[in-house]
């Protein structure tokens, strides 16, 4: 299998009715970007930047460590798009003991991602600077995550600015960025309108998603069992974010677990998902489904299932083309 699949690297991922979906890889430090490009990705849809931040026994990275670690995944995608997300901490990623505090009552709905950002500004400053500098090297999108109210948005875009200010008064040459959001907190996809307004793009974090709507811990293993991507009030936020972006002519991608599920593929495809990003290791089998797909085709089959009660059996029982 492994074998037929390999032969699928250089096949462009067309579905049989010819929609060009875009497969991007995931990863978490510049030197995954070589499994990426060795996989067939047409760029990186989530670099999980907290990955640099980890391990670190006390001392963060500082600017220059952090360019250089972007710089290189840039340059190790070979001109195609790298997506930077800021730094994600808290929850189940945190950082070593010492760094910051990390006994909270309930870390995931605590300080982490964005919440942790905007907290500490001088941290979050060096980091943006960092992304900005690596964006001279090639096409860096920036992916900001865990927004939910539109002060955040606003208060991290302006820090944007200020970090480009701060880069422009010490002369250091930096490149263009396109910014997006998660979506990955249900008060977002249910104020979508605010981030369209604000954004060049969304990823939804299917990850996320799935635990704030079904309040299930994605850590804890005794709900694991109702952890469930296919809770209709989950897929109904998802269809719903990809549609209104479809309709808005804005670029949204799933960066979830769900993205390189393949018996998720072709339920996306029909809810209209053009641009999925995953771990390397699964973008040719994904690729697969989706050259056997004719996505049209598979847009009333993909609302049946949308608005069925149990959505996970209509999906074992696949419409026959
Ligand atoms: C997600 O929440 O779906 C996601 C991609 O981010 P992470 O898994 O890193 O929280
Ligand atoms: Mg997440």
């Amino acid at each position: 299998e492994r074998g037929r699949l390999a032969r699928l690297k250089h096949t462009p991922a067309l579905t049989m009715d010819g929609q060009k979906i875009e497969l991007l890889a995931n990863i978490e430090l510049p030197d995954d970007a070589a499994a990426a490009v060795e996989a067939g990705a047409v760029g990186v849809g989530l670099f999980r930047s907290e990955f640099l931040f980890m391990n670190r026994k006390g001392r963060l990275p500082d600017e220059d460590e952090q360019y250089e670690a972007y710089r290189r995944a840039v340059e190790g995608m070979k001109g195609l798009p790298v997506t930077i997300r800021t730094i994600d901490v808290g929850a189940d990623k945190p950082l070593d003991d010492g760094i910051r505090d990390a006994a909270h009552l309930n870390p995931a709905l605590g300080l982490r991602a964005i919440r942790w950002s905007l907290a500490d500004p001088a941290m979050f400053l060096t980091q943006l600077r960092a992304i900005l500098r690596a964006a001279a090297h090639g096409r860096v999108n920036l992916l900001i995550p865990m927004l939910a109210h539109a002060t955040e948005i606003r208060q991290t875009l302006s820090l944007l600015d200020f970090a480009r200010a701060e880069l422009d008064n010490r002369g250091v040459v930096y490149g263009p960025v396109q910014v997006g959001a998660m979506i990955e907190i249900p008060a977002a996809a249910l104020t979508l309108r605010t981030f369209l307004k604000y954004f060049d793009f969304l990823s939804i974090g299917t990850n996320d998603l799935i635990q704030y709507t079904l309040a299930i811990d994605r850590a804890d293993e005794s709900v694991a069992h109702l952890y469930d991507p296919l809770h209709p009030a989950v897929l109904q936020l998802v269809a719903q974010t990809i549609a209104e972006c479809n309709a808005r002519g804005k670029g949204v991608s799933v960066c979830g677990e769900m993205a390189g599920d393949v018996a998720m593929t072709r339920l996306l495809l029909g809810l209209g998902l053009r641009s999925f990003s995953m771990h390397p290791s699964q973008i040719l089998a994904v690729k697969q489904e989706v050259l056997r797909a004719d996505a049209r085709r598979l847009e009333g089959w993909s609302h049946e299932v949308l608005a069925a009660e149990d959505p996970g059996r209509l999906l074992s029982k696949e419409e026959t083309q």
